[in-house]
């Protein structure tokens, strides 16, 4: 079967979706901007909770997990065109229980948890109840994970955590972490490190200082710099088995930069709404800006760009519900991950341009777009190293030539081409 339609019944929930999320969701982000990395105070849960429960009531909170996570189990493609829509706001995640970091992080704690973490940190995650931080990249070196030198050391029961992370997003709130760490520096890196589940409040876990994205307020960052200090947790903190850490990260960062490419088709769709909007509203040497070669050129590269991004997203998403192995598709996601900073860079940047002084202005959101596709183009890795994953996949299906010229060396081709047909070229020959 072959199909890109969107089967009735969830087309109309995602029509509730849309409407829902421009009418009640969006507005939020205007008074509670940067919220997802807020806590949720009493006030704001007077007005999150009922919203919350109206997703729940239509049967879309956390749809992608299963039932038994009090989810719907409609897999990634199902949440893909249903993440395009939430992508609009900064909060609609949140209220639809599918928010960054938490869905990666409630994945492998479903996944490799056992069943008293659980209970534990699961089920009040998924229940939208609390926050979670995953806490990986270190102050010396993000991409590469085997410069990581945070170290647990078994004492008696327990093990004790030292060390520095960086930009563990959202610790300031999570009410846990999930932190990865050297347990055996005598062993290959991808043996020697595992992940330790551990309360935020645990002592010697000392939030240093809050780093903010580019035009937040100095008090206002949520990406963490930590210190491990003597941090003991016991056994039973460790997720997966020891030395699993790499194995893990490939899950939890796997769906979750799938998850931000869903998004990033939603900012970017309302950045090609916005630009077509300003130049049908807009008269310049005696046309409209829709008018202007140029910008017809903005808003077709635009069209393109961002529907080959979304075809691509929604296919990569139906291979995981296909083959329910992440492994099988890292490739694709790897693309994804590729072509995902440059898509939203250029719409925003073209969105941005046809508003002229209003677009890099503080009353549009262009700017914020652009910094964000900036921040895509790291977060989850960098661009530079998911290209190298990227060719190192595609180059498994090929192998080297079998002498000095290429397969598809054309003298040789004609020379077999023709010694094929040889008995019909004669006959050519003979007629002339
Ligand atoms: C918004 C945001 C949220 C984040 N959230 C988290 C989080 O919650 N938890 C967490 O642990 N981390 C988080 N990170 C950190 C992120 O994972 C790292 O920034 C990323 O892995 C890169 O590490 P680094 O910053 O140390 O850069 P480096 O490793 O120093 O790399 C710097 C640059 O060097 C180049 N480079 C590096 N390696 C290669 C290579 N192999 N080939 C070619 N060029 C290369 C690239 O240009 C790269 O951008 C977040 C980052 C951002 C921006």
């Amino acid at each position: 079967m072959w199909d890109f339609e969107t089967d009735p019944e969830y087309q109309e929930l995602l029509d509730w979706a849309d409407a829902f999320v421009r009418d009640e969701i969006e507005p939020l982000d205007l008074i509670w901007p940067h919220l997802q990395f807020t806590p949720l105070t009493d006030t704001r849960r007077k007005v999150v909770d009922p919203l919350k429960e109206q997703v729940r009531q239509k049967g879309l909170w956390a749809t992608h997990l299963g039932p038994e996570l009090g989810g719907q189990g409609y897999g990634q493609l199902k949440l893909a065109l249903l993440n395009e829509i939430l992508g609009r706001s900064q909060w609609a995640p949140i209220i639809f229980g599918c928010q960054a970091p938490d869905t990666g992080n409630a994945e492998i704690i479903a996944h490799y948890g056992t069943p008293e973490q659980k209970e534990s940190y699961l089920r009040p995650l998924l229940d939208g109840e609390l926050f979670s931080s995953y806490s990986m990249t270190e102050p010396q070196g993000g991409a590469d994970p085997t410069q990581f030198t945070t170290r647990a050391v078994r004492d008696g029961d327990d093990w004790v955590i030292n060390g520095w992370k960086f930009f563990s997003s959202n610790a300031n709130t999570a009410a846990f972490l999930i932190v990865m760490v050297v347990t055996n520096p005598d062993v290959s890196p991808y043996q020697g490190m595992s992940m330790f589940l551990l309360p935020t409040d645990t002592p010697g876990v000392n939030i240093v200082r809050n780093v903010g994205m580019y035009g937040d307020r100095e008090d206002q960052g949520s990406h963490a710099l930590i210190h491990y200090e003597n941090v003991r947790v016991p056994d039973s903190a460790l997720l997966g088995g020891e030395g699993q850490a790499f194995v893990i990260a490939q899950t939890r960062l796997g769906g979750g930069r799938i998850h931000h490419a869903m998004r990033t088709i939603g900012v970017a769709q309302k950045a090609i709404d916005m630009m077509c909007e300003r130049v049908l509203s807009r008269k310049t040497a005696g046309s409209l800006l829709a008018d202007k070669q140029t910008v017809q050129g903005y808003i077709a590269d635009s069209y393109a760009q961002l529907k080959q991004f979304r075809l691509f997203v929604l296919y990569t998403a139906w291979e995981i519900d296909k083959y329910n192995d992440y492994k099988k598709v890292r490739k694709d996601i790897a693309t994804a991950k590729v072509v995902m900073p440059t898509v939203l860079h250029d719409i925003a940047w073209r969105a941005m341009q046809v508003h002229g002084a209003l677009g890099v202005s503080n009353e549009m959101p262009f700017l914020g777009m652009v910094t964000g596709a900036a921040a895509l183009g790291l977060a989850d890795g960098p661009t530079e190293v998911h290209k190298t994953t990227v060719a190192k996949q595609v180059l498994r299906d090929y192998k080297a030539s079998d002498d000095v010229w290429p397969s598809e060396w054309i003298p040789r081709k004609r020379d077999a081409a023709r010694e094929r047909f040889a008995e019909y070229l004669e006959l050519e020959v003979g007629n002339l």
